[in-house]
């Protein structure tokens, strides 16, 4: 199905300025793509203005929460052209999220309409400085005015989209949650769902209070082995072999992860994906085993742990950033700016469209 382009849209592209401080998700792109699902059948995907959008107030996602997203990156290509990281990931994760919440899968076709469109109209709005990128945010939303509990009957998905500096949260002081959960066994922690965040919040406030950045959430159902952290997964490095928490339904499947595993197999590590249980992990923390543990994501790439907080007492690991974090991010910041191979086919190529 051809995509409709707004008339408006060139002159909303012309009329953009590029501020000087871009911040990370700060500055919104002036175009936005929509499609609309009725009873089950998609409208044809349209390429508008970035608007507010007129929503009816008793629409379902602003009481019962039907709404998840995605978030990727387009970059800067060595040689000037834009290029999509493994988006095939994140529009089959976008589906797994619809189908948890009972939502309208976005077909992946129209999942790639949206954020190669997006991409190519904005292909000069893509920022050329390594780490910065052009940062995109599909997302779909049960929009049927009323207010029983049941699933909607239409949805809306939309892609916007965000240019934007490097993320860099630099060392992150985790602390460890040993009460509040973000998700629940049998719950939604494998999907990409807006809910997932808001329970999020109330644990951050308050280990802000405490001087730490992020929490580090534990499995809901045993509260004892290591999940990831609200949005980044987990790796820790133990006698020079990396570990990760193994997918268990609660933990969502990252894009970085799963190509870092890829990578860092390819490099000549062992990569072992299992269950990591807290309190080994600080004990081995504090002996020295475990000389570094990092989080991953799209948005930073690699973020060293610099202490784990649990109750009264802090442990520290001895690098941060340690060599295998800073080895990796170089590694896969290379494949993704398109300065070094593409050995695992990871990257597709955007055509721009305007001048
Ligand atoms: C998005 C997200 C991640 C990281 O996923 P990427 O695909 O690597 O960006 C990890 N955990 C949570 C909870 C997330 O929302």
């Amino acid at each position: 199905m051809s995509i409709y382009i707004d008339p408006a849209v060139a002159s909303s592209l012309r009329g953009f300025e590029m501020p000087e401080k871009l911040g990370f998700g700060k500055v919104m792109a002036p175009v936005m793509f929509r499609a609309v699902c009725q009873d089950g059948c998609w409208s044809r995907g349209e390429l508008l203005p970035y608007a507010p959008l007129a929503l009816d107030p008793a629409a379902k996602v602003l009481h019962y929460a039907q709404s998840c997203f995605e978030g990727m990156k387009a970059y800067r290509v060595q040689g000037g052209g834009v290029g999509l990281f493994r988006p095939e990931r994140n529009a089959a994760r976008m589906v797994h999220s619809a189908e948890r919440l009972c939502m309208p899968p976005v077909p992946e076709s129209l999942f790639m309409d949206g954020v190669r469109t997006v991409s190519a109209y904005c292909a000069n709005l893509v920022p050329a400085n390594s780490g910065e990128s052009l940062y995109l945010r599909p997302f779909l939303m049960g929009t049927q005015p009323d207010l029983s509990v049941s699933t909607s009957s239409t949805c809306e998905f939309y892609v916007i989209a965000s240019p934007s500096e490097a993320y860099h949260p630099g060392n992150m002081r985790l602390w460890v949650e040993r009460e509040n959960a973000r998700a629940a066994l049998g719950g939604t922690g494998d999907s990409k769902v807006g809910g997932n965040y808001a329970a999020s919040l109330l644990s951050v406030a308050r280990l802000k209070e405490r001087g730490y950045d992020q929490s580090l959430w534990l499995n809901p159902g045993n509260r004892r082995t290591v999940d990831e952290l609200s949005g980044m997964n987990f790796f820790a490095v133990l006698d020079g072999e990396l570990h990760t928490p193994a997918l268990n339904g609660s933990i969502l499947e990252g894009v970085t992860r799963d190509s870092l595993i890829e990578l860092a197999r390819d490099l000549g590590y062992r990569v072992r994906e299992r269950e990591i249980d807290i309190d080994e992990l600080l004990g081995q923390v504090e002996s020295g085993r475990c000389e570094e543990a990092f989080a991953c994501g799209t948005a930073a790439i690699i973020s060293p742990i610099s202490v784990f907080g649990d109750g009264e007492r802090e442990y520290r690991p001895a690098k941060a950033p340690g060599p295998v974090a800073e080895r990796l991010r170089a590694a896969l910041l290379d494949i993704q700016e398109g300065r070094a191979e593409d050995r695992f086919g990871w990257m597709q190529a955007v055509e721009a469209v305007g001048e």
